[in-house]
């Protein structure tokens, strides 16, 4: 038997659990090859310090994998509900409820199908530890002012759990942020939210070396705040992932942006920390209040 053949029958033994680091694109979809569900446990794979990403499939939470690729139940106005008995506009998550979502150009359109989630690697170049006030409205990487001219992303959200619309856009604009979507063109434009989280961030250097190199840039941005989102941005985070989805009209596949630019010289690292069972237990928790509300509601209009 010829070694290959070996190989094959080995394989077939065996099959290779271990994924590859990019997850397969389809140009003619442009989606990633599988199902839903086998996207997000794809394109969710945790991202390790320095942008290592891990070679086996993302551990979804339950109720998470549940709802992905699936209907969203929540209706539109037992969101509004919610957003009006907790005081959010609702155009600040990323526009309103009955906008469209962004949606590719060529023929035929394909809408926005990946909610990317991304940390904004804030760099301090100091060996202390995170300052004390990280997560306070006054910190300068929680106001408005920083981001809302940035050309990044379509939305920020801030560690004190505020959301940023830079220049004004929403979910509808057509918007690319990653390696993969600006290598592949303008054929992708529209097919990603991209959803940046406020995130501090320090070089991990050796006790003697120097902070920044000769052009006075810190030397990397390896150690990130742990856990990587306050509460209130995972709320925030789980509230416009349920947002975009209604708007979807089906639950979003959510995806980390360095594993989506894996493949990538010099890709990216973030979302540094990202804890996928909060998340899901935040998302379980809104929709959760968004009911209790509606039914509450409807007890009342009814009695
Ligand atoms: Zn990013």
């Amino acid at each position: 038997m010829r070694l290959s053949c070996i190989f094959a029958v080995l394989l077939s033994l065996f099959p290779c659990t271990a994924w590859s680091k990019a997850c397969r694109w389809d140009d003619a979809s442009l989606s990633y090859q599988g199902t839903a569900l086998e996207q997000a446990t794809c394109l969710l794979r945790a991202v390790g310090k320095g942008g290592t990403i891990a070679d086996t499939e993302a551990p979804l939470p339950a109720h998470l994998a549940a709802r992905i690729g699936q209907p969203v139940s929540v209706s539109r106005s037992a969101l509004r509900r919610y957003l009006q008995a907790e005081g959010i506009q609702e155009t600040s998550l990323g526009g309103g409820l009955d906008e469209p979502l962004s949606t590719t150009e060529g023929e035929p359109a394909h809408p926005a199908l990946y909610f990317v989630i991304h940390d904004t690697s804030d760099i301090l170049c100091t060996r202390e530890e995170f300052p004390g006030d990280s997560d306070s409205p006054d910190a300068s990487w929680n106001m408005a002012a920083t981001w809302e001219s940035s050309k990044q992303a379509h939305l920020f959200l801030t560690r004190d759990g505020a959301a940023y619309s830079p220049q004004g856009r929403t979910f509808s604009v057509p918007w690319r942020a990653t390696k993969h979507e600006m290598t592949i063109g303008e054929s992708t434009r529209g097919r990603f939210l991209h959803i940046e989280n406020v995130q501090l961030r320090r070089p991990e250097v050796e006790a003697d070396a120097p902070l920044t190199n000769a052009e006075g840039h810190c030397v990397n941005d390896r150690i990130a705040q742990r856990p990587g989102f306050t509460p209130k941005q995972m709320h925030l985070l789980a509230l416009t992932y349920i947002a975009a989805s209604i708007r979807a009209g089906e639950w979003m596949i959510p995806a980390c942006h360095a594993v989506i630019d894996a493949s990538f010289a010099g890709g990216h690292d973030d979302p540094q920390n990202f804890d996928l069972e909060a998340w899901s237990e935040a998302i379980d928790a809104v929709v959760a209040d968004i009911e209790r509300i509606s039914s509450a509601a409807a007890v009342f209009n009814h009695g």
